[in-house]
């Protein structure tokens, strides 16, 4: 079955149909290293990693190009506040982020351009713009006119009337147009610069996007991801740049997922929303976060809660028992039910959440079996097939028993050494124990079968 996506430039599902037979060129706005990598970004990530192991399922070899922003505005600003060189900054956030992927098992993509590394083909491409009319100097900067574009909002949906209301732009003096965006900036004073024909001065943040992708994987290219918040203006500006310059289609297929929201608001640095990844992977498995967020459909807004990650966990932990329970058999057959199921689901927009309860249902099933003496070994191969292409790290699943089970083990522990002390009639000290569990808020309760809690 062929797999259908979500085409925002569409603004309708679409059968995903590569240039290319048997290959697929894949780009993803990567992370502006001003700050670190939190939840927020990972679930973008997440999801890049879980499109393109599917399409790897399905047969087909890709090219996955992510890029670091690693030159901005934001950089600048930050490296100064914390009077560090805007390298260094950058550097750090960069390995942060890639510690973080790898702990959660997102593959690493074939390329990592950073704009600073394409500074000549940048200003290859903005001379070009110029020359074909499309682009202006002005004051040392350049900026693309967006008037001259005609499909410029195709992606967003809207036409530069309907852009006015919806976004405010400062006006600038030195811009035709305030939606018209810098392709080039002028150096101001400290600020790092390379030559340029229009003087010192360094890349805008759309221009590094067309040529990085375009020089990895030609143009046009199959699929472009990253954020809903990017949707405008940074791959609008994207769009109409690459196609204003090579006129030719740049990108077949847009891919956006939602946010990750804390609160009700979209997880981020500036509004302090946020959860960092390195400081989550500390406290939770990186398997129980792919799970939290596969649970829900990359287009829906996921709303973070700290229980969801519990509850992720215990899942896992059971996932791991089942597994543990049941011997391995090498090459195991597959239930083929099962698997339709699963590439069906998938093939419908990447249906996640409901690819992930198939697992649950694999192991209810395979659990019955083993409760009836029987082996589950086709239950056990389908999961691991499952688990293996939603990316999750087999031999890599939690460990880490869940808080409540242990509480409740542990308070087992108790309650039969008081079952001992109330036979052996020390009931002075039965009687203190449970009040001092009751102050920890557990209730218990004396029963001809022993004593039970309820918390
Ligand atoms: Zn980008």
């Amino acid at each position: 079955m062929p797999l259908r996506v979500y085409n925002t430039l569409k603004k309708d599902y679409e059968i995903f149909s590569p240039i290319n037979e048997s290959q697929v060129g894949i780009y993803m706005c990567g992370m502006t290293v001003q700050d670190r990598p939190h939840l927020g970004h990972m679930r973008t990530f997440l999801f890049g990693d879980v499109l393109r192991r599917y399409l790897e399922y399905k047969g087909f070899e890709i090219t996955y190009i992510q890029n670091f922003t690693d030159i901005d505005d934001k950089i600048i600003e930050k490296s100064r506040k914390e009077g560090i060189d805007w390298r260094a900054l950058g550097d750090k956030n960069e390995n942060e982020y890639l510690e973080s992927a790898q702990k959660l098992n997102i593959k690493p993509a074939t390329y990592y351009p950073r704009a600073t590394q394409f500074v000549e083909e940048i200003i290859e491409m903005v001379q070009l713009l110029i020359e074909k009319g499309f682009a202006y100097e002005s004051g040392g900067s350049v900026y693309f006119e967006v008037s001259k574009f005609k499909g410029y909002g195709k992606l967003s949906g809207k036409n530069l009337e309907d852009l006015k209301e919806s976004f405010r732009i400062e006006s600038d003096p030195g811009k035709k147009n305030p939606f018209d965006f810098a392709l080039w900036k002028a150096q101001k004073e400290g600020e790092p610069y390379w030559y340029s024909p229009w003087g010192k001065g360094r890349p805008g943040w759309h221009i590094e996007c067309s040529v990085m992708s375009a020089h990895f994987l030609g143009q046009p290219f199959d699929i472009h991801m990253g954020g809903q918040d990017l949707i405008f203006p940074h791959h609008e500006d994207e769009i109409a740049q690459a196609e204003a310059a090579h006129n030719v289609q740049f990108v077949r297929y847009w891919i956006h997922s939602a946010p990750m929201l804390l609160k009700g608001e979209k997880m981020s640095k500036s509004t302090g929303l946020y959860f960092a990844a390195k400081e989550l992977l500390e406290q939770y498995s990186p398997e129980s976060i792919r799970l939290f967020i596969l649970q829900k459909h990359y287009r829906s807004p996921a709303e973070y809660m700290q229980e969801y990650l519990d509850e992720a966990e215990r899942a896992l932990y059971r996932i791991k028992n089942f597994l543990e329970s049941t011997p391995s058999i090498e090459n195991g057959v597959v239930n083929e039910n099962y698997v339709e199921k699963f590439q069906r689901f998938m093939d419908d927009d990447l249906n996640t959440p409901a690819a992930v309860s198939l697992i649950f249902d694999l192991i209810r099933e395979g659990n019955q079996k083993l409760a009836n003496g029987e082996i589950p070994t086709e239950e056990k191969s389908t999961l691991l097939l499952l688990l293996e292409v939603l990316g999750f790290n087999i031999s890599n699943l939690s460990t880490k028993k869940p808080e409540v089970d242990l509480i409740k083990e542990l308070m087992e522990v108790i309650l039969d050494v008081r079952q001992l002390l109330r036979k052996n009639k020390h009931f002075q000290l039965a009687d203190e124990i449970r009040e001092k569990l009751e102050q920890l808020g557990f209730k218990i309760k004396d029963t001809k079968e022993g004593s039970v809690f309820e918390f």
